[in-house]
């Protein structure tokens, strides 16, 4: 990966940005990718897209979601102790024993308490802890010195920072999944400085927000971008692992190439055009099976309006809403190179309509 674009990734992992609290994200997005878009814009909800050719009648829309899982302070005790809630789905085995930032009036330390194993009683030992057993010791003394700078409402997140592993592997907290936001930045920056995209098709290049909690960013921008094709991209459960079957969920490695989502979240046009464009392009890419809608944008996408014709590309990722989630930045590139082949194939008149082929 070339180091700016390694750079990118770095920084918008690295920034905190919990559903509902993505505006630092939000900036590291905007100043990438201002010097190759044509345009870039904040809607209300917070979503930010870079656009080329934004002014055209056929429009591409590429989306992938800045917002983290994390955690909000609803309570600090008389001891100034911080009681939170989940943001997004959390196994709430893994916050114990971890530090965090407490992103209040400035980055505050802390760690997430439980009492220990010598304390528990006997039944409190087989069953796992609930979220609302757990609290973010700041090492205040009282709840007027946590109050000083922390207030209700501030976001949590995990102290951890991206790290490359061995070979082309990675690991890092929020993969999901500002790897997809960085994917839709550099699809743009490959068609804005490679060309070859047709100058009556825009292509928007969506960080939305607020994913984790239901799709919500990808249904506003859906609306105002009002794109007649789309692609999303998101983290996707590496079946590569002890205790995960192929037979059950079907068979994704990491460092194997992208996956595409076959089923009826993803409309048969644009799927087999993205086939098409990695067979050709010579990108390796995983077919992955959805019977139904996704948990992904791709699913608030193609229900925008009237419809839209999606397609949906994965990473696969092991430990997903983890501190160490891991991918491989092959993988990553390769999805950026696939995103930005599928929009070179795109003309003003590509009909999108399901239909028999030959
Ligand atoms: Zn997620």
């Amino acid at each position: 990966m070339r180091p700016e674009s390694l750079d990118f990734l770095r920084a918008i992992v690295d920034t905190p940005s919990p559903s509902g609290y993505e505006e630092r994200a939000a900036e590291v997005f905007r100043q990438y990718t201002r010097p190759f878009a044509d345009s870039v814009v904040t809607d209300v909800h917070g979503n930010v897209w870079a656009a080329l050719h934004p002014e055209a009648e056929m429009r591409v829309m590429l989306a992938g979601h800045m917002d983290e899982i994390g955690f909000i302070i609803h309570h600090i005790d008389d001891k100034g102790l911080l009681y939170f809630s989940g943001i997004g789905g959390h196994d709430s085995t893994i916050p114990v024993g971890q530090r965090v930032w407490v992103h209040g009036k400035r980055r505050v330390p802390g760690v997430i308490g439980r009492k220990p194993i010598h304390l528990l009683e006997e039944e409190e030992r087989k069953r796992k802890p609930n979220l609302h057993d757990l609290w973010i010791d700041i090492g205040a003394t009282s709840r007027a010195e946590a109050e000083e700078l922390v207030s209700l409402g501030d976001v949590a997140t995990y102290q951890v920072e991206f790290q490359p592993l061995l070979g082309d592997r990675a690991t890092a907290r929020g993969f999901d999944n500002k790897m997809g936001s960085f994917i839709v930045a550099e699809a743009l920056r490959l068609l804005s400085e490679q060309g070859g995209l047709d100058p009556n098709v825009g292509v928007f290049a969506v960080a939305t927000v607020q994913e984790e909690i239901g799709l919500r960013g990808a249904r506003t921008s859906s609306f105002t971008i009002n794109a007649q094709s789309g692609l999303c991209v998101d983290v996707n459960h590496a079946i590569d692992y002890p205790g995960v079957s192929p037979s059950r969920y079907g068979k994704l490695d990491v460092g194997a190439g992208p996956s595409l989502t076959r089923g009826a979240n993803t409309n048969p046009i644009v799927f087999r055009m993205v086939q098409e464009a990695a067979q050709e392009e010579g990108i390796p890419y995983q077919v992955d099976v959805a019977p139904g809608g996704t948990g992904t944008d791709g699913n608030a996408m193609q229900l925008n309006r009237g419809g839209m014709a999606v397609g949906i590309l994965g990473v696969a990722l092991r430990y997903m809403h983890t501190p160490c989630e891991l991918l491989s930045l092959t993988d990553v590139e390769n999805c950026a190179k696939l995103m930005a082949a599928y929009c070179r194939r795109v003309r003003p008149d590509t009909d999108f309509t399901p239909r028999l082929l030959d």
